[in-house]
């Protein structure tokens, strides 16, 4: 790696690190260059004594979950399977059980990163502490390459619960002050997803609700979820699955992404409870069969925490993702538009932004909106420091 950035410094070439490549606008591929795929850098070394472990960044949140629970232990890992650590960590992460165990980042000890003038370095609260500030939620664009992160475990969930129910989406005005109530009366540590999207089986556009929580036994893990168990009255269910148990290892299963879509994002972090999301979107019809706008919030409308003193600084209890996916190029624009459209119907309750999946390409503003004002001045100013030169590319 240290060869590989001072070959590129001294051939006046960016450099452009890539984990997964999961980035939803694609932040990896710039033009000219020398893209750093880091994905073989995928080795976990577990310290059981000490609760650490070493990840290497090219580390997917599956593998990293299953070598952990084959120890007895967790970590906030992403909700889909294939998101690999490097850039996920790197934009804070808000992840399993992140309700309980904060944004991941917040569990990150130490970093090792290559800067833009070779020096392979390892970043902590006592060296380099400026450095381990910034990647804790700096987000794409870092400018140095972040190779191996150093993180604290918890103790392996004894249990987790999950339960999905679906209705028609003409139903968010019966469901919204339950969904609200429902979901201030839970847990910190349930996490509520209210996904507009459309239904597996008819088709037809849908209300599916995907309530999960972890717990130090069964019990606890079903009582985190009882709030939901009564939907109101009049609401058809098109879809109920029981509360099911659980390993902490399969919670992936219930975020299923298509693969091979053509894709845009965008998201915000909202003031409003989840109901008031729904209302205002519900019904935006879907612009294509596999689009979804996730709201999501945590039990009491509670926020993650953020790190102490990470550029992290900016997040909610009440988050929604705006997903399009399609399949044809020739559909891109209308696809685009309804992302913008979703965005600008919940634009009256937006604080910020998640740097990891706002596209920062739709305004200018986009970026502001994802740090608070003295994070990104700290940000610019650490990268004239350690990237004088601009080895690295930017933000996209
Ligand atoms: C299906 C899916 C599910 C997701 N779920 C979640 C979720 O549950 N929670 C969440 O918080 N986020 C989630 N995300 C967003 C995710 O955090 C980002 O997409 C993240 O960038 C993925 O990491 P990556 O390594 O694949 O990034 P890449 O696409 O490889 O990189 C994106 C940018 O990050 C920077 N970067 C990445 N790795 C390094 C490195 N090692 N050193 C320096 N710079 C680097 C570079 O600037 C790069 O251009 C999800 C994304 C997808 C596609």
């Amino acid at each position: 790696m240290v060869e590989a950035v001072r070959f590129a410094a001294a051939n006046d070439l960016k450099v452009s690190p890539r984990g997964g490549g999961h980035h939803y606008g694609g932040a990896a591929l710039r033009n000219g260059g020398v893209l750093l795929d880091l994905s073989a850098l995928d080795f976990v070394e577990i310290d059981g004594e000490a609760r650490k472990a070493k990840v290497g960044v090219g580390v997917r949140g599956d593998v990293l979950s299953q070598q952990l629970a084959a120890q007895g232990f967790a970590f906030p890992v992403g909700h889909c399977a294939d998101v690999s650590v490097s850039g996920y960590l790197l934009n804070g992460g808000f992840g399993w059980n992140s309700g309980e165990w904060g944004a991941a980042c917040t569990n990150v000890v130490a970093i090792e990163m290559v800067l833009a003038d070779g020096r392979a370095i390892l970043a902590d609260e006592s060296h380099y502490s400026d450095l381990f500030w910034a990647a804790r939620g700096g987000g794409p664009g870092f400018f140095a390459v972040v190779t191996t992160y150093h993180v604290a475990l918890h103790p392996l969930p004894a249990a987790t619960c999950a339960w999905r129910a679906a209705f028609p989406a003409d139903h968010a005005p019966l469901l919204a002050d339950w969904l609200s109530a429902a979901t201030d009366a839970a847990a910190p540590q349930t996490e509520v997803g209210c996904f507009l999207m459309s239904h597996w089986d008819s088709g037809e556009p849908a209300i599916v609700l995907r309530v999960s929580a972890c717990g130090n036994d069964e019990t606890e893990a079903r009582e985190r979820l009882s709030s939901f168990v009564s939907p109101p009255r009049r609401a058809t269910l098109i879809g109920e699955a029981d509360a099911v148990v659980l390993p902490f290892t399969e919670l992936f299963k219930l975020s299923p992404m298509p693969d091979g879509k053509r894709v845009a994002a965008d998201h915000l972090w909202a003031s409003a409870k989840l109901g008031e999301l729904l209302l205002a979107v519900y019904d935006i019809p879907l612009c294509s069969p596999h689009s979804t706008i996730d709201l999501v919030a945590y039990g009491g409308h509670s926020r993650v925490s953020l790190p102490n003193d990470g550029a992290l600084s900016v997040g909610g209890g009440t988050g929604a993702g705006i997903y399009a996916m399609w399949d044809n190029a020739a559909d891109d624009a209308d696809n685009r538009a309804w992302v913008r459209r979703v965005d600008q119907a919940l634009d009256a309750f937006r604080v910020g932004r998640y740097v990891g999946e706002a596209d920062l390409t739709a305004s200018p503003t986009r970026l502001v909106e994802c740090f608070t004002p003295e994070a990104l001045h700290r940000l610019e100013r650490l990268r004239r420091k350690y990237d004088p030169a601009g080895v690295f590319f930017t933000w996209p």
